[in-house]
This record gives C-alpha cells, sequence and structure tokens, in this order.
C-alpha cells in the first residue's frame, strides 16, 4: 500500500515512522512519503494562504498549491495503481464520521492520498476539481475541531494499516475486538489477565474454567450488555438475521 500525505507540517507525521506502521514500511508492505505542500508556492514568502471571499476571521488555504502539489503525487503512481487512481482524503469537521467501516474499506485499496487542511481549510474549488477525477473522501475525526489534518491523518492511517495483510502479527486479533464487522460491531467484552485476583476484584470465575463454550456465551453476553449500555445506536443497528435466541435474551 502507497499513502502520501501532503502537509505544511510534515515534522507531524513523524510517528508515521514508528511502531507496527514503521515496521510495515520496512517490511515493505507499505511505502509512506510526506510531501512539503510549500514546495508547490512560487513567492518569497512560500505563501499558502489568504483572506476568505465574503470576509471573515482567519485564513484559508489558496487552491494553486494544492493543485500543483496533488497533480504531482498523483504523477507518479505506484506499481499496482487502479485505473481510478488512489483515493483522495481529505480531513475535515465537514467529513463522514471516520470508522471502522471505512477503515476497512480504506484497507483494501492500493493507494489512499490525504491533504492535511490547516488554517480556515482549504479553498473549496480543491474538492470540487479531483472529484472529477478521483474518488474523493472528506473524513471526520469526530465533532469537534483540530487545528490541521495531520493528527487526523496519524489516526486514519493506524486504523487503516492495522488491517492491511501482514502489518498485524495475529491477524485474528483484528475480528475479535470492538468494531469489527466480523463481531458485529458490537464493543468487545471486558477482558482480564493474570493474577486472577487483584485488589479484592476476581476474574470471572467463567473464564478460568476450560469450556470454551461457555466462555464464547459469557464473551457474546458482555459485549451486547456493554454496547447496550454505552452505545445504544450500535445495538440498534445489530442484524437480527445474526443473532440467536439466547443474543435476543440478554
Ligand atoms: N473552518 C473549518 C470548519 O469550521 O469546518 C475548520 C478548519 S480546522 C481549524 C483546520 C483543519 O483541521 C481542517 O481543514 C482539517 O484538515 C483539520 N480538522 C479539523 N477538525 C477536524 C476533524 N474533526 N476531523 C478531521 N480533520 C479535522
Amino acid at each position: 500500500m502507497r499513502l502520501d500525505v501532503v502537509s505544511i507540517f510534515g515534522e507531524y507525521l513523524a510517528p508515521l515512522q514508528l511502531s507496527l506502521i514503521g515496521k510495515a514500511q520496512t517490511q515493505g508492505l507499505l511505502d509512506v512519503r510526506v510531501h512539503d505542500l510549500r514546495e508547490h508556492t512560487h513567492d518569497r514568502h512560500r505563501t499558502v494562504d489568504d483572506t476568505p471571499y465574503g470576509g471573515g476571521a482567519g485564513l484559508l488555504m489558496k487552491p494553486e498549491p494544492w493543485g500543483e502539489a496533488l497533480d504531482a503525487v498523483l504523477a507518479d503512481p505506484p506499481a499496482g495503481a487502479r485505473d481510478e487512481g488512489p483515493v483522495l482524503v481529505v480531513p475535515s469537521p465537514v467529513g463522514e464520521v471516520f470508522s471502522q467501516r471505512a477503515a476497512v474499506e480504506l484497507a483494501a485499496e492500493p493507494w489512499l492520498v490525504f491533504a492535511c487542511g490547516r488554517y480556515e481549510g482549504i479553498d473549496a474549488r480543491v474538492v470540487e476539481h479531483y472529484r472529477t477525477r478521483l474518488r474523493v473522501r472528506e473524513v471526520s475525526l469526530g465533532d469537534y475541531v483540530l487545528n490541521g489534518g495531520e493528527v487526523a491523518v496519524l489516526a486514519i492511517t493506524e486504523a487503516v494499516v492495522r488491517l492491511v495483510p501482514g502489518v498485524i502479527g495475529n491477524a485474528a486479533s483484528l475480528t475479535q475486538e470492538s468494531h469489527a464487522p466480523e463481531h458485529d460491531g458490537l464493543l468487545e467484552h471486558p477482558a482480564y489477565t493474570k493474577p486472577a485476583t487483584w485488589r479484592g476484584l476476581d476474574v470471572p470465575a467463567v473464564l478460568a474454567g476450560g469450556d470454551h463454550g461457555a466462555v464464547d456465551r459469557w464473551r457474546r453476553d458482555e459485549a451486547l450488555r456493554r454496547t447496550a449500555s454505552r452505545r445504544p445506536d450500535v445495538l440498534a443497528g445489530l442484524d437480527p438475521a445474526r443473532c440467536d435466541a439466547r443474543d435476543l435474551a440478554v
């Protein structure tokens, strides 16, 4: 998978060299390229922003550097790129709220390009233009406002890259966690490790009983209960066809 990230703060993206994402690069599973938007300016001050038409507070990112920077990235496709090109991911508080489902979809792509906004965001014509050439996804981390898209890119890439085959050693762990489609999108059950008793709190006896069927049932029940109390919206979307009679009793 290739990831191209365009930003005016490339240093913010240094964590992409660490941990599992860094290791995936040394293993050849991932190729991450960070590009400086200011390389595509042509004035002495390397200006990327200007005042908004219509007035108002703050500055907006100008479209010309973005057009040049993204065209330069698109002119250098990786081997195996799709005919329709990469998905252009534009972090934005006005985008679709990022989810595990979106992470699964993006992890199936061979090439993702990220455009990190700053200031009051990017001139709207940039997204409008690239929508005519590419698949564009404006993606929000949630209903709050960050200073820039870099933190969103770190979160999105971490969620996506761990789903790329080979990145996580034990692939089964990906299907047994919160929000996983294989787990019906439920929140994960409570989990425990040794010791069996800590500060007067015991691990539920069923988990140490050796009855795998009973353990599976307990985990499913706890996942359903947790989801019902913390995320009733998720539970409401549960497909009844995926439930058995004992699920419905919880
Ligand atoms: N004026 C914009 C608005 O009100 O929607 C906010 C711009 S924000 C200060 C600057 C940049 O931070 C955005 O262009 C985007 O790249 C990033 N950003 C801010 N909040 C975000 C969020 N919730 N999710 C993803 N990216 C975000």
